[in-house]
């Protein structure tokens, strides 16, 4: 009698919940033919609510330059050209909006909504009688680009009628206006942000002029696919070649080295695949990524743009714009090809170099972020073009871009969670805490995710239905772990290392492995409180970097030496808008001491209790414990960490414990590390991993 009076208020809790899940339709929507089939669906805006540590990240942006920018930094405020008056007319308006209203709507915020909406309305309310959407003040097809994926989620979490009869006006004004006024500078490199919206409305509509927009896109668009066929940007863009410009405009050079248009370019292939159906365009994102991670990698999953491509010196920059960009392009990316590799990158980039890059309380953001960032002050740094303070923390150091672009980052992060699958099934993309409502198998379902991953190894699904439903749920098993075990209602199957297809009950052994489909589907009748558990192995690894150096890291996490920053405040705009600097208060040139080949000792991890912010240098909630010994030959050079000295080093002074904490905590450190050749003792540190 007490179990029934236990369970009875959440059986009504969950069917209740699961009737008024959001958003309105919370389906995906497949692709229409002709188009190739994604490999897996989008949800819409609203299906997934971040919780947890991921609710946390995001209610500290609300409550940051999210929540507040319009009400004091002009060029998102009540004069935008967006919003009908005579100021900002271009890109700021509709990048800021890109990122709010997601925000808005998964955090159910109705103040951040009624902001929102408010550009969306004008939007919606001020189209030419011919069809042209925005500002009257300038007609760039770039700024649009970024408006057209504004009201795509807006739809999608609304439903509002209003959406696709405007985008389908716009395009046929665009289908018409393009062959006398062809995209050009900003729009032709970025075609591909124009092509996704259209492939949104033509699933939607059906209309095949949309298909012919989307052809005369790629026709009049740059060239990605060529440029990384024959890659000549193989080293540190030169300033000469940077510092011309034609007819006002960067040079064909500077757009192509331009880290934020690579980045974006990153969706270029897969999208314009999905018309196509050829090989050459899917391996061409596969070519794109080899060459961008083989001369510009950087270690905390970015390719380095500082503003342009810039060698894999760690001392170099990456753009907060390119990094939620390329954020942006792999969600698209593993939506059409499904290939796990692109969600484990998407967790390496969304886990390191995003909070790095943030202020705690998200009131500040540098434009470049360094691996190796030793001081963040206003002074000449190795750069290809950026100004001093790019590496600052603050309001818009060096440009205001990333002011207006950096808001969807997490947002569009917590919509691409989980997927769809064309089976009435779904997948996990990234792990992260959440609660999924949609529709499966036919009925309407609420996955509750539960867990602290990235800082733990650990993950709950706790799935509630107000009627028994089959449907495939499939897991994504990261190329990292060391082994993986599944648990459905507490029965435990044991999965090998990554890369292995594994449909459900079939032995691990007489399967074929391949990294690229690395997935275990579970097929069953789901009832009310089931519960699947995956449990991974994350040990810690040494990857090798520029000049050789080495880097920790551990499931999607990346390790870094913290300085221990003292943060300065330089100006104060509003608020508590601010610029700092940062200065170390410990020394950073260690050379670090490697564990034996083929042992598990020399490093050592230990979980820590969570504090009130995720990625805290003060309380990190994971911290990895390596030896290290002073490298007195490594100095400062313009600024930064000079070039890591390349490994094997010798360094003869005492040898000393080094705590690391995740690379997205530390924000001065040391990531990539010059390696002496004697190893880690094994007996010395109690160096077994602790749990
Ligand atoms: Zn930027």
């Amino acid at each position: 009698m007490i179990q029934h009076l236990r369970q009875l208020p959440l059986a009504l809790c969950c069917a209740i919940a699961v009737m008024q899940a959001a958003p309105s339709n919370p389906r995906a929507v497949p692709n229409r033919a002709p188009l190739q089939k994604n490999k897996f669906n989008p949800l819409p805006l609203g299906a997934i609510e971040p919780r947890g540590w991921l609710r946390q990240q995001l209610e500290a942006q609300a409550h940051g330059l999210s929540g507040h920018l319009d009400e004091f930094w002009k060029d998102v405020g009540d004069n935008s050209g967006w919003l009908g008056g005579t100021g900002e007319s271009w890109e700021r308006g509709p990048y800021y909006l890109d990122g709010l209203l997601p925000l808005a709507y998964q955090l159910g915020d109705s103040a951040l909504i009624a902001k929102a909406k408010r550009w969306v309305d004008w939007t919606l309310d001020h189209q030419r009688a011919d069809g042209q959407i925005g500002p009257a003040s300038n007609d760039d097809w770039w700024p649009r680009m970024v408006m057209l994926k504004v009201l795509t989620q807006y739809a999608e979490a609304t439903a509002d009628a209003r959406v696709v009869p405007l985008m389908t006006r716009y395009f046929q004004y665009e289908l018409g206006s393009l062959p006398k006024r062809p995209l050009r500078d900003w729009g032709r490199y970025r075609w591909h942000d124009n092509l996704y919206t259209v492939l949104w409305l033509y699933n939607r509509t059906g209309d095949r002029k949309l298909l012919e927009l989307a052809r005369m896109l790629h026709e009049q668009g740059y060239d990605w696919q060529a440029q990384f066929a024959r890659f000549r940007y193989t080293a540190k863009t030169s300033k000469a070649v940077l510092s011309e410009r034609r007819g006002g405009m960067p040079s064909d050079e500077a757009m192509q080295t331009h880290g934020v248009n690579n980045a974006m370019a990153l969706k270029a292939s897969p999208l314009w695949y999905l018309l196509t159906g050829r090989a050459e365009d899917r391996a061409a994102l596969d070519r794109q990524l080899e060459q961008l991670d083989k001369y510009h990698g950087l270690p905390n999953g970015m390719f380095s743009g500082d503003e342009h491509l810039a060698g894999t010196d760690p001392s170099q920059g990456i753009e907060l714009c390119a990094v939620v960009e390329e954020m942006f392009s792999l969600e698209q990316d593993f939506a059409v090809f499904g290939d796990a590799l692109l969600a484990d990158r998407l967790e390496k980039v969304t886990f390191n170099a995003l909070p790095a890059t943030l202020s705690n309380d998200m009131w500040s953001h540098q434009y470049d972020q360094q691996p190796n960032q030793i001081a963040c002050t206003r002074a000449r740094r190795q750069w290809s073009t950026n100004g001093d303070d790019s590496n600052m923390f603050g309001l818009q150091p060096n440009f205001g871009c990333c002011t207006a672009n950096l808001h969807q980052g997490w947002p569009k992060f917590v919509s691409s969670l989980w997927m769809a699958t064309d089976d009435e099934g779904l997948v996990v993309t990234a792990y992260a805490p959440n609660r999924l409502r949609t529709i499966a198998g036919g009925a309407g379902v609420e996955i509750e995710e539960t867990t602290d991953y990235p800082f733990r190894d650990e993950v709950r699904f706790t799935l509630h239905l107000a009627k028994p439903a089959k449907f495939p749920l499939t897991l994504r098993i990261p190329s990292w772990t060391a082994g993986t075990t599944v648990k459905v209602n507490h029965q435990s199957k044991q999965l090998p290392a990554a890369g292995c297809v594994l449909p459900d009950g079939q032995s691990p052994a007489t399967q074929h492995c391949a990294v690229d489909r690395a997935f275990y589907r579970i097929d069953r009748t789901w009832r009310n409180n089931d519960e699947v558990t995956i449990h991974f192995e994350a040990k810690p690894r040494v990857t090798h970097w520029f000049h050789n150096a080495a880097t920790f890291e551990r499931g999607p996490l990346v390790f870094a030496l913290p300085l221990d920053a003292e943060w300065k405040e330089v100006k104060n705009y509003a608020q508590k808008s601010s610029d700092w600097e940062l200065t170390p208060t410990k020394k950073w040139n260690y050379a670090v001491q490697l564990p034996p080949a083929n042992a598990e000792c020399g490093v050592s991890v230990a979980e820590t209790p969570e504090g009130a912010v995720p990625f805290d240098q003060a309380h990190p909630r994971l911290t990895m414990q390596v030896s290290g010994r002073e490298l007195d030959g490594w100095t400062m050079v313009q600024n930064s960490a000079g070039a890591v000295p390349v490994s094997p080093v010798s360094a003869n002074g005492t040898t000393t414990p080094l705590k690391l904490v995740p690379y997205g905590a530390a924000k001065l450190r040391i990531t990539s590390f010059p390696f002496v050749a004697e190893p880690a003792s094994c007996a010395s540190n109690s160096l077994r991993s602790q749990r």
